[in-house]
């Protein structure tokens, strides 16, 4: 979501104008999108804007602190980063270009929760220049225990099919073969008659873009008819992002789930059902409050269960403010959720190995986006189950889709040769 939110300032910014630079030094505004969803991304935002501060002093730059810290702390962030120029809620980071452009010599702070959905003024620019993000619903109505995102990012709303499908049509226009809907639960999307399902439909009918995903979704609102798509949709991209959290009812009681261990497992079953090769992944929380050894068991044999492609995995951090933080006491020591949270990451890194094995000697559709880190001549792409691969051509591929068979693979990364 925050991806989709800098894409969309990002817009905002050009259409005012502005183009970005490579580095701060050369920056006449510096912008922050920042996380709030646990308390180190909050402090990585923080020691990010210290550090970049300094460029204000040299220059005649503004440095601007947006999204759901700004939100949560408001002009607090001023406290511990004094000299930040506009410091712009959730709501309003899209005002940033007018109120640079109104600036006098204060600080602005501004987190008004009005929502004002600007998303079609700006048409997103794409995440590169093959895929693109584009947002679906904004906000959250769930209030699980633990997370600081309804605080942050106000109550559910749900975007014009039509502005949905127009925008997905300017990205085609502009080259971009997938596109990620995205929203803090999609299968919760409504506007008018329009579900979410009845959305995808119009997506793969009504627009030219070859590949489409979506994320996040949550269990309890996972229905037949979005399942059923994956059967008959090869437009739908095979990965399935469903979070978890916890493999103990008690805990996901307490967390404000609303499903079960066997209701999720049940989705999963029919998911694989009507996708046999799905990639699935999911979120994982360790040491939520009151969390006994047993419980955190349940969380490790719905893992070795499940068996998913790969994993999101956190230790319990309180948000100020959630219903967790007002209600319950944090109290699983700081050495036991970490020697929790390493046996889980242990486990499912040895389990993504084991699923990557399986996927060795298959063809695989890969949107090729770049290359290796490591090494420039060799393409990097990602499959349908959104696994990076990678692969040596001699060929300019950058934004192609291609068949490459997998020939190894570890718990990250698949290696193959392209076919043909
Ligand atoms: S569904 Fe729960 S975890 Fe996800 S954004 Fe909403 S409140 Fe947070």
């Amino acid at each position: 979501m925050n991806l989709a939110d800098s894409g969309l300032l990002s817009a905002a910014m050009e259409a005012s104008g502005y183009t970005a630079v490579e580095e701060p030094a050369d920056a006449g505004v510096i912008i922050i999108n920042t996380c709030s969803v646990r308390e180190k991304a909050e402090e990585r935002a923080l020691g990010r804007l210290s550090n970049l501060i300094r460029f204000k002093r040299e220059n005649e730059t503004y440095v601007c602190a947006v999204g759901c810290m700004a939100q949560r702390m408001g002009d607090d962030i001023l406290k511990r980063v004094p000299g930040i120029d506009f410091i712009l809620g959730t709501e309003q980071l899209f005002e940033l270009p007018r109120l640079i452009a109104e600036k006098n010599n204060k600080p602005l702070v501004s987190t008004d929760m009005t929502d004002n959905l600007k998303f079609a003024e700006f048409p997103p620019v794409p995440d590169n220049s093959y895929r693109g993000l584009v947002t679906i619903t904004r906000g959250c109505n769930n209030f699980c225990a633990y997370c600081i995102v309804p605080y942050v990012r106000g109550r559910e709303r749900h975007r014009d099919s039509k502005t949905i499908i127009h925008e997905i049509n300017q990205l085609v226009e502009k080259g971009v073969i997938e596109i990620n809907l995205v929203g803090q639960n999609v299968n919760s999307y409504k506007h008018q008659d329009i579900d979410f399902p009845a959305l995808l439909k119009q997506v793969l009918y009504e627009t030219d873009i070859s590949r489409v995903r979506f994320i996040t979704s949550h269990p309890k609102d996972l229905s037949d008819a979005l399942i059923d798509l994956f059967s008959d949709e090869s437009k739908l991209m095979g990965h399935f992002h469903l979070p978890l959290q916890s493999g103990s009812d008690r805990i996901l009681k307490n967390m404000f789930r609303k499903y079960t261990y066997d209701h999720y497992k049940g989705r999963v079953e029919q998911l694989r059902q009507a996708r046999p090769d799905i990639a699935l992944t999911t979120d994982l929380i360790v040491g939520f409050p009151t969390e006994n050894e047993e419980e955190f068991e349940m969380t490790l044999d719905a893992v070795r269960e499940i068996q998913y492609d790969s994993a999101f995995m956190f230790r319990y951090s309180v948000r100020e403010g959630t219903w967790a933080d007002k209600n319950l006491e944090d109290d699983i020591p700081e050495e036991v959720k970490l020697a929790r949270l390493q046996k889980l990451i242990d486990l499912q890194k040895e389990i993504s190995c084991e699923v990557n094995q399986k996927e060795i000697g298959k063809v695989r559709s890969v949107l090729v986006d770049g290359t290796s880190r490591r090494d420039a001549s060799i393409w990097k792409g990602k499959t349908e189950g959104n696994k990076t691969i990678l692969f040596s051509r001699d060929e300019d591929l950058l934004g192609q889709v291609v068949p490459v068979t997998v020939e190894r693979a570890d718990s990250w990364t698949l290696h193959g040769e392209m076919m043909g």
